[in-house]
């Protein structure tokens, strides 16, 4: 009999190792592992990749950008906090794998992406998935989305360089925004939880590597 091997393992199998994983390293909430574990993240996956579809690493997408690391998916969805009822926008919608954990988790995702190609993309994955409860936004997030605020939620999937204060604005009261914020190749992960006055608390979640929040819309596809 030969030993088992990744390779022969079912996606079944690599989920649950990967559920496990999530769960050791302090991803506890129900609803989060529940989320992460009925999303199959293989078809956010370029084909080159699809092998590591389970693994819990960061894998590149098209345009240059990443599919954040599911362990960092967990954290940061469970420091959001989200209830049933809650209006969530995110900034950096990429393969839209975050934006579907946030989907079964809330009422409505707002979502904005300053890439085309990689919104078209994601669009048709919401679409295979049945999920009818995000709303994409080509454009550039940094600006948040005036329109439609005030916000429960906000998550931003890539690195701000500095406080993302137009995106606080357009937060309610007493809602949470989480950001990788910082210029390097690493940043502090940050929690800021409105106190209802105006002001926030401030919490580091541990050190992140996300790509960079860039200015305006990408000018290539
Ligand atoms: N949440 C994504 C991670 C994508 S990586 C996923 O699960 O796949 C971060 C994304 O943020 C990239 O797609 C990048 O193009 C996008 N991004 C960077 N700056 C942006 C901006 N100013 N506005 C909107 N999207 C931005």
């Amino acid at each position: 009999m030969s030993e088992p091997s990744d390779d022969h393992d079912t996606a079944e199998t690599r989920l649950a190792r990967l559920i496990l994983a999530l769960r050791s390293q302090g991803v506890t909430e129900p609803g989060v592992l529940n989320a992460i574990e009925t999303t199959p993240r293989d078809i956010f996956v370029p084909d080159l990749f699809q092998e590591r579809s389970w693994e819990d690493s960061a894998l590149p997408i098209a345009c240059g950008q990443t599919i954040s690391q599911p362990f960092i998916v967990g954290l940061m969805t469970q420091a959001l906090t989200i209830e049933p009822r809650a209006r969530v926008l995110e900034i950096g919608t990429g393969s839209g794998y975050q934006t579907t954990i946030l989907a079964k988790l809330s009422r409505l995702v707002y979502t904005v992406e300053r890439y085309r190609t990689l919104l078209r993309e994601a669009e048709s994955r919401f679409q295979q998935l049945g999920l009818v409860n995000v709303i994409t936004r080509f454009g550039d997030g940094g600006e948040g989305w005036p329109e439609q605020a005030p916000f429960d939620r906000i998550l931003v999937t890539a690195a701000a360089p500095e406080e993302p204060k137009a995106l606080l604005s357009q937060l309610k009261p007493n809602g949470v925004l989480v950001a990788p914020i910082g210029k390097g190749p690493v940043q502090s992960l940050r929690r800021y939880a409105g106190d209802g006055k105006g002001g926030f608390k401030v919490e580091l979640l541990g050190d992140v590597r996300f790509v960079p929040l860039l200015d305006g819309v990408a000018r290539e596809l």
